[in-house]
């Protein structure tokens, strides 16, 4: 069965663009913003600094350090660095936040968020299908200190409502969510968490900012693995968090600079070559994702596809007003159900490599439901779930791959 040539969604046309669409060119941002190519000598990609240290020509020059708001003045990587600094800033400008702190993974940057918005005792409303760990954090961690995690299914804006407590100080997000991709209604939640004067964390790595942003929606602290598409490549492991002045200057002082789980240089060098192709990666991973789920949909073994824009979608609303577009991360259930028939598929695909990230620029397959720890949230009716990651080959000997592998079922 060929592909059909409708890659581009229709869902996203110019016809329903809403408001929201009207946001800075990514593009733009992340070839410019941030950026002082006098500073380097017309150098068009700025140095690694590559240094712990920042010395001071006299000591009225460091005592001037200790002034607030002067950010010009290094001394410690730790607390800035002018290379991790740029990508910062092109993740602030494309979240629409006031700032942006880099972190050495996506969970350093997910812990630090949450532990940014709770203390001892509180209580927290959090996403049932969120990413595992983060899930691991929240109910096996956090607990040591008398922190407790309700979790909800998601879908109605009611369920946070019901679940709040008089100690909760956080509802914990991730739209569309992992291996199951259920999106959260952000403007109905976070209107709800205001009147509480609950926090919201959002973590965006599925859609990046490119294709979403919460922040505009009223989410307080959006995140990401930038391990995923901002990085894009596969080779750095990073976490980046997002927000306002006032929440991000505590975030830095304190989870940032005591825990210290920065993004050091090098990796911050590649996360900003990495973000110059953000949108073109993006573009066709959407392109190619959409076509193949498209065809899995028609296809006589597939009993669903997991991926928001689909004609099957639960939440086309959300999906119409929320997103700007989807990515290239989505689950199939086959019609014949059990772990053998998931195995007997991955195995057989030549193209995807079998392996639990995603966002590079390489296809990966997860048979999710053979693997019943990776359903997290999921549930185990997933019995015939696969994981795929579409990735920057062509649509074309990614679908037949696929085609040539679902008769191996
Ligand atoms: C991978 C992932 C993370 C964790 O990121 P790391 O960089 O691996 O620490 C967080 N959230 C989501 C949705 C992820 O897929």
């Amino acid at each position: 069965m060929p592909l059909a040539h409708n890659g581009g969604n229709p869902i996203f046309d110019e016809n329903s663009a809403p408001e929201y669409l009207n946001v800075p060119d990514p593009g733009t941002i992340c070839a410019h913003h941030g950026e002082d190519r006098e500073l380097h000598r017309g150098a068009v990609i700025p140095p690694i600094y590559q240094n712990s240290l920042f010395t001071f020509p006299s000591c009225e020059e460091r005592s001037r350090k200790w002034l607030p708001h002067d950010a010009e003045i290094y001394d410690y990587t730790r607390v800035s660095n002018p290379t991790t600094d740029i990508a910062e800033a092109k993740i602030a400008a494309l979240e629409g936040a006031d700032r942006a702190r880099c972190f050495g993974s996506g969970m350093a940057a997910i812990s630090a968020a949450i532990l940014s918005c709770v203390k001892s005792g509180d209580h927290v409303v959090a996403l049932e299908t969120s990413y595992g760990p983060t899930r691991q954090f929240l109910s096996d961690y956090l607990i040591r200190f008398g922190i407790s995690v309700t979790y909800v299914d998601g879908d109605d804006p009611g369920e946070w409502a019901d679940a709040v407590l008089p100690n909760t100080t956080l509802f914990y997000l991730e739209t569309p969510s992992s291996m199951i991709f259920k999106q959260q209604d952000l403007r109905a939640i976070t209107a709800i968490a205001r009147e509480h004067g609950i926090a919201t964390i959002a973590d965006n790595s599925w859609a990046t900012p490119v294709y979403q942003n919460p922040i505009r929606f009223g989410v307080d602290l959006v995140l990401h693995s930038a391990t995923k598409y901002l990085g894009g490549h596969s080779d750095i492991v990073a976490g980046v968090v997002a927000g306002s002045e006032a929440r991000m200057k505590k975030l830095q002082a304190e989870e940032g600079c005591l825990l210290g789980g920065i993004l050091d240089p090098f990796a911050s060098w590649l996360l900003i070559r990495g973000l110059r192709t953000l949108p073109v990666r993006l573009q066709r991973h959407q392109e190619s994702a959409t076509k193949i789920a498209n065809a899995l949909l028609d296809h006589p073994a597939v009993a669903a596809v997991y991926y928001p824009g689909l004609r099957t979608d639960r939440q086309p609303e959300i999906t119409r007003t929320q997103l700007r577009g989807t990515s290239g991360l989505f689950s199939v259930e086959f019609k014949q159900s059990g772990p053998e028939a998931v195995r007997r598929f991955v195995n057989s695909l030549k193209y995807f490599g079998i392996g639990c990230s995603w966002g590079g620029f390489e296809s990966l397959a997860i048979p999710a439901g053979a693997m019943e720890k990776s359903l997290g949230g999921v549930g185990t009716a997933h019995r015939s779930f696969v994981r795929l990651h579409i990735g920057l080959e062509s649509a074309e000997d990614l679908w037949d791959d696929i085609e040539a592998a679902l008769k191996a079922i």
